[in-house]
């Protein structure tokens, strides 16, 4: 039922000065003319997790141009625009703290450099919705009613006209915002066709600014800042479908190399390539980079958690008989988890590994004549990748992207190979294939006649408890890379193409749902997930939370089998 807003005003102020409980009569919708208000949730006292709260538009008085939400793209661009918008007009309008806990706090769930499919604010075809969270003001545990009404009726309308209406918002960068995303999916849509895994554009800046802050690195005083070049061999020229033709570097399908002494920006490079799967804001400098959305970063994680993979192509006859088509450990090694996860990205649909020498085993990666002259084949159990890569490519198509400054045994096997020379990329494959010649390898081949079947899991439904203590259902990120779901700790640490908290929220969620419809049925991992991002594609992010919230990011299926993979209470038939 709709109530008119004095309605809210009439509660607020006879609600003054009571207990913080009495907050719960403002629950429901508001007609405030320009948009209704919808109180979804109230806190329980000031120092819980705040109120949610709601505002829907029409798109009629919103007035956006039709061609601004016309297709899947823009909308999300356009909602990850206006949460943008959202979150600087609080930082204008409020004037912050009003009394005990988290009182007169707004907060609305913007992301940072990547533009993802959010709820924050939603787009449709006939209304806008914001969700946001306010901290109702108390004193103590006493409402504050004037100064709530001060949130509902003198800030909040503001933040949603400067925020939520067409007319108040700089149309050139809004136009610029949706455009350069859908030219993100325009590009990456042309990497198939084009033979190509990965696209990386003339100018784009790669390097951030720190490890911890991943806006784009500024030149002056002192840092210079060289922006990317192609050379020339690699170049290629791509359309986008709004701001037309960008010529940069093409990574061909197959198995690439970037070698190049320390320091010089390879694992800049990659990391840019990572990142490649998700669009970027404009002047982020990675907006004219863009990887096939099946690529996922590999790396060394000892001390994972692995449920029964069959990391047999890599490992086999461990000390004490020890079997590896089912591998289950509670302790993997640099190199079994490396396998594992290199296994586990191919079972969900993987079509390119990116692998960094700085996070990688170095006894997985090779195994030099030497050492192969020292320790007999039959008391090695490990098959380094370099023997591997090539039938990882030729026999399922999976290409791999290869940052090697440390060994040139990866020369044989490398249809590319790339040379970064003070950020400068150089193509340099024909001088590897040279030097193969001159100095062939000693080593003697592993790899033995296949790569072998690609796996296909069935996780049971009891891998799956949600509940805690007397909640039947309790899921929380703690952080980026943490989720305990249930009583079961999720470390996500080594999970490095999940980049937005929203994301890891998402994931804890989606595990539920698709524990619920799909484990529960006896699908095999990759179906279940793919049913489950299926759900999400058709139905929205909505579907994952039991009631209305504006926090969830959209994840990848790569990063919820990543989560799945490493729950300690993950059983596999
Ligand atoms: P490598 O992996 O080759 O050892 P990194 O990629 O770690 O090198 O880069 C080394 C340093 O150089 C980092 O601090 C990075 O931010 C910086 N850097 C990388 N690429 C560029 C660039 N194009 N312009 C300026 N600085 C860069
Ligand atoms: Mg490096």
């Amino acid at each position: 039922m709709v109530r008119l807003s004095q309605e809210l005003r009439q509660i607020l102020s006879r609600i003054d000065g009571r207990g913080y409980k009495a907050y719960q009569d403002i629950k429901g919708v508001y007609d405030f003319g320009e948009y209704l208000l919808s109180i979804d949730h109230v806190q329980g006292d000031p120092f819980a997790a705040p109120s949610r709260v709601s505002v829907r538009v029409r798109m009629a008085q919103a007035a956006f141009p039709p061609e601004l939400y016309a297709n899947k793209i823009r909308r999300i661009a356009l909602g990850d625009f206006l949460a943008r918008a959202f979150d600087v007009a609080i930082e204008e309008i409020t004037k912050g703290k009003r009394g005990t806990g988290r009182s007169g706090l707004f907060l609305i769930d913007a992301g940072g450099q990547e533009v993802l499919e959010r709820n924050a604010v939603v787009v449709e075809t006939e209304f806008l919705e914001a969700r946001f969270v306010m901290g109702l003001p108390a004193a103590g545990r006493t409402v504050l009613g004037r100064q709530a009404e001060e949130m509902f009726f003198q800030e909040l309308p503001q933040i949603v006209r400067r925020a939520l209406f067409f007319r108040s918002l700089p149309a050139k960068s809004l136009w610029e915002h949706i455009e350069v995303a859908e030219d993100q999916e325009g590009l990456r849509g042309q990497l198939d066709e084009r033979g190509l895994v990965a696209f990386v554009a003339n100018g784009a800046v790669l390097p951030r600014r720190s490890g911890v802050d991943d806006r784009p690195l500024l030149a002056g005083k002192g840092q210079v800042v060289v922006p990317f070049q192609s050379p020339p061999d690699l170049e290629v020229e791509l359309q986008r479908p709004n701001q037309g033709p960008i010529q940069g570097m093409g990574i061909p399908k197959g198995v690439t190399l970037i070698a190049g002494g320390g320091f010089h920006g390879k694992s800049t490079l990659l990391r840019a390539l990572e990142r490649g799967v998700y669009d970027h804001l404009p002047g982020d400098g990675r907006e004219g980079v863009v990887t096939i959305q099946e690529a996922v970063k590999i790396r060394a994680e000892d001390g994972r958690f692995v449920e029964k993979v069959d990391i047999s192509p890599f490992i086999k006859n461990l000390p004490f008989g020890k079997e590896t088509k089912t591998f289950s450990t509670e302790n993997a090694s640099g190199s079994t988890s490396q396998a594992a996860n290199i296994i586990e990205a191919l079972e969900m649909g993987a079509r390119l590994l990116l692998i960094d020498e700085d996070t990688s085993a170095t006894n997985f990666m090779i195994r030099d004549a030497r050492m192969q002259a020292l320790v007999h084949k039959a008391k090695e159990p490990i098959t380094p990748f370099v023997d591997k890569v090539r039938q990882l490519y030729e026999e399922h198509g999976v290409s791999i992207i290869l940052v090697m400054g440390g060994s040139g045994d990866y020369f044989d096997v490398a249809d590319t190979v790339l040379m970064l020379d003070e950020y400068r990329p150089l193509s340099v494959t024909k001088q590897a294939k040279e030097i193969v010649q001159a100095f062939p390898t000693r080593r003697t081949g592993e790899g033995g006649e296949t790569f072998g079947a690609l796996p296909r899991r069935r996780p049971l439904p009891e891998s799956f408890d949600p509940s805690r203590g007397s909640r039947e259902v309790k899921i929380d990120a703690k952080g980026l890379k943490a989720i305990l779901f249930g009583t079961t700790a999720i470390d996500l640490s080594a999970v490095e193409q999940l980049v937005d908290l929203s994301q890891t929220r998402a994931i804890g969620e989606a595990i539920h749902y698709y524990a619920v419809h799909y484990a529960s049925r006896g699908f095999a991992l990759k179906e279940g997930l793919s049913h489950l991002m299926e759900d999400l594609e058709r139905q929205g992010l909505d579907i994952l939370s039991p009631f209305k919230v504006g926090n969830l990011a959209k994840p990848r299926i790569f990063e919820i089998a990543s989560a799945i993979n490493r729950m300690r209470s993950l059983k596999i038939r």
